[in-house]
């Protein structure tokens, strides 16, 4: 089928902005209108939001993942500062409205509009409470950690750990809150993350683990966060670490079928014609898995991105046309924190048997596979790239564990 004319994409991200990249470098020469919330250039590396900018080794400026002259060779029409607030699908078209109260209709729209930090259940508002999703948030918590003395994080998720780590290295005194009994309980299970608890301890980070929060204290400014037993833990900065919600409210009513995430097949496409979603904001069909799954992570994005560009560009915009291209990938990612970097393949689940094969929990160099019903499901390795590569086609391969051995003839 002929390629649309006009592609309309929301969210002006990593998502977004790659999938209008791809899209060029394919070739394609209709309309691009890219729509961003974000008040500047939104198209910056997220991931170092909780990393390097925070202890101050990265500016703003380093973490633009395109120059302005790159993006204008793009011939977007790109409107930042701008959020679409409704999505209308149906036999009349595909229409896009804005908050400046136009409506763009558009032969194919892509939603790639991310995810939102998830709030607490208890009151949250006050001064010197945090939580990191955009640049502007980013800025805003490293000029409150400059003042800061005790900062209380809450959740030992990722990012959350991430921050403790950044607070550490910027000597406040850090404690990290979470239901959970090690950090990254539900990504890592219990060995490797208690990998992360060891490394937090040893370098100053309190744990308050398996310990659930009530509340927050204070009277316009936060002076602490009261624990479901009842005791109060000092703060003058408190971080909020609950994780993401797909940013999708405004397709309410849009017909598109949505569960914690916009439903997509493998080939990026969603339940109405002519509309893609990527990133943080879908959730795509896995033929690995079975089952719908919504990654949440930097290296899935850009692979999605490239898959829906070639759909696009080969008008397989419907879920009724065979598909161009789909996404069969690895789940990947990575997290950096008192200078380790620990990468992981596949897609482990907490109860997964783990198999350390070289060093030790809390230390550089643990290299681990997960295994479950005796085949690896996943492997981690902790400032050890080569060995990571090592262990990647196992676990795409689901190979059988322990590895079969060769019998010598
Ligand atoms: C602090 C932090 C650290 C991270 N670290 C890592 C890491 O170490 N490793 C890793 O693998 N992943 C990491 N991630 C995750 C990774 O950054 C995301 O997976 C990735 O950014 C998702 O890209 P996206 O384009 O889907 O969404 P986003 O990057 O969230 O972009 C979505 C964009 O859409 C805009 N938008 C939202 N609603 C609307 C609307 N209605 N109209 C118009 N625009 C809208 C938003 O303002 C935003 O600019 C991290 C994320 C964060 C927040």
């Amino acid at each position: 089928m002929a390629p649309p004319r006009q592609v309309t994409i929301v969210g002006a991200s990593l998502g977004g902005m790659s999938l209008a990249q791809e899209l060029r470098r394919l070739g394609y020469d209709g309309g691009v209108t890219v729509i961003g919330a974000e008040p500047t250039r939104a198209h910056y590396d997220r991931t170092q939001l909780s990393k390097d900018l925070l202890t101050g080794r990265a500016e703003p400026d380093s973490l633009y993942l395109a120059t302005e002259d790159e993006i204008a060779a793009l011939t977007l029409d790109l409107r930042t500062g701008r959020r679409a607030t409704a999505l209308r699908t149906g036999e009349g078209g595909t229409t896009v409205t804005v908050d400046d109260g136009t409506s763009l209709g558009a032969e194919v729209v892509v939603i790639a509009t991310g995810s939102a930090a998830r709030r607490p259940r208890f009151p949250s508002d006050l001064r010197g409470v945090h939580c990191l999703r955009s640049l502007e948030d980013g800025l805003a918590l490293r000029a409150a950690l400059a003042d800061a003395e005790r900062v209380v994080v809450l959740g030992a998720g990722f990012i959350g750990c991430e921050v403790a780590a950044a607070a550490r290295e910027l000597g406040r005194e850090v404690t990290v809150v979470d239901i959970q009994p090690v950090p990254m309980h539900g990504v890592l299970g219990p060995v490797v993350g208690d990998h992360f608890r060891r490394l937090h301890q040893a370098r100053g980070t309190a744990f308050e683990l398996g310990t659930g929060v009530d509340g927050l204290v204070g009277d316009g400014h936060v002076r602490g966060v009261r624990l479901a037993d009842g005791r109060v833990l000092d703060a003058d900065l408190v971080v909020i670490g609950f994780g993401g919600v797909p940013e999708t409210r405004w397709l309410e009513g849009s017909g598109v079928a949505m569960d914690n995430g916009v439903l997509c097949d493998d080939a990026g496409r969603t339940t109405a014609a002519g509309v893609f979603a990527l990133g943080d904001a879908a959730r795509w069909h896995s033929p690995r898995h079975g089952r719908p799954v919504r990654s949440e992570h930097w290296n899935h994005v850009g692979l999605q991105a490239s898959v829906v560009a070639e759909n696009i560009v080969a008008g397989a915009v419907t879920t009724q046309s065979a598909p161009a291209a789909r996404l069969d990938a690895l789940p990947s990612f990575w997290t950096d924190q008192f200078g380790s970097r620990m990468q992981l393949v596949g897609a482990p689940a907490p109860e997964d048997s783990v198999h350390i094969l070289a060093g030790a929990p809390g230390e550089s160099g643990l290299v681990a596979v997960y295994t479950r019903d005796g085949h690896a499901t996943a492997a981690v390795a902790v400032d050890a790239p080569r060995a990571l590569i090592r262990h990647h086609a196992q676990v795409a391969a689901g190979a059988p564990w322990p590895p079969v051995q060769a019998t010598p003839h």
